[in-house]
């Protein structure tokens, strides 16, 4: 192996793993672990990948926050121009703060609250992503509360399967997601019946990880057929949102290219006489999550009758995606070369979290001892964003590297941090 899978950003030069001209056991060194690196390379190979399939069309790119949201992240992409596919009120004031065009985010999410959909309406963002119709009336009734109209597209559920995890598929009538396909004509219709309403667009975003182009095409059908249906009652839809869930490469999957989906949507859409169209994208992890690493040293070998664990100071509040999906993460050392005497072992990766559901890998090929850093691969989207204190551990830190230079782009967190907000002081009060 001499690069990490889904990146050639992250490679052994010498037997050391480099992350572009950086070895990364320099900054294990600097920083200490467990430690998340980032490759700016990667970031901006992932965003071309995309640009390539769309040059010369209407599509915009909307980074999907949730799938990392580290300020120097979103800044980056709000640098090349991308829009922001935000999910709370949190979100958007994250993407604010990186520098967003308020006009090019969108916001999704099946339980936006009045408190966001104000903020969000008084920032200007570009476009609701509306799920329900409880939803599009509280939105009418909070819009026309501040005197404003809510652009809004309707979040339409095509019911089509992304073959993919079920926790992670939005697509099928099961999910909570969306307005379900044989309902969304009647939506828009009392869309544009509502005063604090402006109908925009179309939107779905069917699961996330899929790894064949086919469900996108079967989605975008199913879209374009009301597309179809909703102009005919003389409501004009400027944009047709296709959503994110672009898989990556984990282990040995192969999903497509970015630029190869999106031209086979965009072919797929000129046959059907809507080429022209504004389209718009959501990609989250297949723009981060090949960008990152997660780096963590061994605390200790424990040999067992049955398994051979091999305890990390990473664990699954860092990295929950094992925990919650059986999620796979390639697992590598920073160096190559095992120290005189170290045996190879299958060992079972686990943090140090008191949780059975803590391993980070299962049955793992490695030549290791105490001491030694591994890196957790394709960590970069869904792992420090859904990070969490538990067992009162300190979220890492997170670095972000640019050929030569590292800069760190949030810093470890200490026991201050983890106690700050809980100034209770035994001094009760009551509602009299
Ligand atoms: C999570 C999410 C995305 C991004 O999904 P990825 O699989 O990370 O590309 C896009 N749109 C919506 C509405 C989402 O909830």
């Amino acid at each position: 192996m001499s690069t990490l899978p889904g990146s050639p950003f992250f490679h052994y030069q010498d037997g050391q793993l480099f992350v572009e001209s950086v070895p990364l056991h320099s900054l294990a060194q600097a920083y200490g672990t467990p430690l998340f690196v980032y490759s700016k390379a990667a970031l901006g190979s992932a965003l071309d990948a995309y640009l390539a399939g769309v040059q010369g069309r209407q599509v915009s790119i909307h980074y999907a926050v949730k799938a990392n949201s580290n300020l120097a992240i979103l800044r980056y992409f709000a640098q090349r121009g991308c829009g922001f596919d935000i999910v709370s009120g949190g979100e958007l004031l994250r993407a604010l703060a990186a520098g967003a065009d308020a006009a090019r985010i969108v916001f999704s999410g099946v339980g936006k609250t009045q408190d966001e959909m104000r903020l969000a309406l008084q920032k200007g963002v570009g476009c609701f992503n509306v799920e329900s119709l409880a939803e599009l009336h509280t939105l009418n009734a909070v819009a026309q509360s501040l005197g404003v109209q809510a652009p809004v597209s309707l979040r339409v559920n095509p019911d089509v399967d992304a073959q993919t995890h079920p926790y992670i598929s939005t697509g099928l009538k099961s999910n909570k997601f969306g307005i379900a396909h044989d309902q969304a004509l009647a939506a828009y219709r009392l869309a544009a019946s509502l005063p604090g309403i402006a109908v925009k667009g179309i939107d779905c975003h069917i699961g996330s990880q899929i790894t064949t182009g086919a469900p996108y095409l079967d989605a975008l059908d199913r879209l374009l057929d009301l597309v179809t249906a909703v102009e005919a009652e003389g409501i004009a839809l400027s944009h047709i949102d296709c959503g994110g869930g672009l898989g990556i490469q984990y282990q040995d999957e192969q999903p497509p290219r970015a630029g190869d989906l999106w031209a086979q949507i965009l072919t797929r859409a000129d046959a059907r006489g809507f080429g022209q169209r504004h389209f718009m994208a959501e990609p989250g992890r297949s723009l981060v999550g090949n960008a990152g690493v997660c780096v963590t040293e061994v605390l200790y070998l424990k040999p067992g009758e049955e398994r051979h664990f091999c305890i990390v100071d990473a664990a699954m509040n860092d990295l929950p995606r094992p925990a919650l999906y059986e999620a796979y993460h390639a697992i590598a050392p920073l160096s190559q070369t095992p120290a005189a005497g170290v045996q190879g072992q299958v060992y079972d990766v686990v943090g140090p979290v008191c949780e059975s559901g803590d391993w980070l890998g299962r049955e793992r090929h490695l030549h290791v001892r105490q001491g030694d850093w591994l890196a957790v691969c394709s960590a970069g989207a869904y792992c420090m964003s859904m990070a969490s204190n538990y067992n009162s551990r300190p979220r890492a830190a997170e670095v972000l590297v640019d050929g030569e230079r590292h800069e760190l782009i949030r810093a470890r967190e200490t026991f201050a941090d983890l106690v700050q907000a809980e100034a209770g002081q035994g001094s009760f009060s009551t509602n009299q």
